[in-house]
């Protein structure tokens, strides 16, 4: 079983909501990690932090730091993949209040994420085009 290519193209679609008006937007990269690469990735970095900083006891001075800071980084940054289901980058559309083009620094596949416009710093509703309502739906008011 492979994983689906990371260029699958639905995934790539936002919505881009602020208050009544929307954009779309897509993004460049929107990866899935399935439980197992995640992990993988977790505990394979915390392993890594462990032998790291086990090796470094050796070295004169450097292991005062490195016997603790290793594996604590390695700790935290393991549990930071292991709660990172998916990865979205380079997600860049019209703004839904100002209409500029920008970038969008935070988007998720997992649901609904509040984003910063660079052009007006207004906030915007990123949610993947898979989950936000259909339009045709919703009745005027
Ligand atoms: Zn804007």
């Amino acid at each position: 079983m492979a994983d689906a290519p990371p260029s699958a193209d639905p995934e790539t679609w936002f919505v881009l909501r602020h208050g009544e008006a929307t954009t779309s937007a897509q993004a460049e990269v929107a990866v899935r990690y399935g439980d197992a690469a995640r992990i993988a990735r977790g505990v394979g970095v915390m392993a890594l932090g462990l032998a790291l900083g086990a090796a470094c006891v050796v070295v004169p001075v450097l292991h005062l730091i490195t016997t603790w800071a290793l594996p604590a980084g390695g700790l935290a940054l393991g549990v930071y993949l292991l709660n990172t289901r998916s990865k979205v980058a380079g997600l860049r559309g019209e703004c839904p209040a100002c209409g500029e083009p920008g970038r969008f620094a935070s988007a998720s596949l997992e649901g609904t994420v509040e984003a910063v416009c660079p052009a007006c710093f207004a906030f915007v509703q990123v949610t993947p085009a898979a989950l936000a309502p259909d339009p045709g739906d919703a009745a005027p008011g």
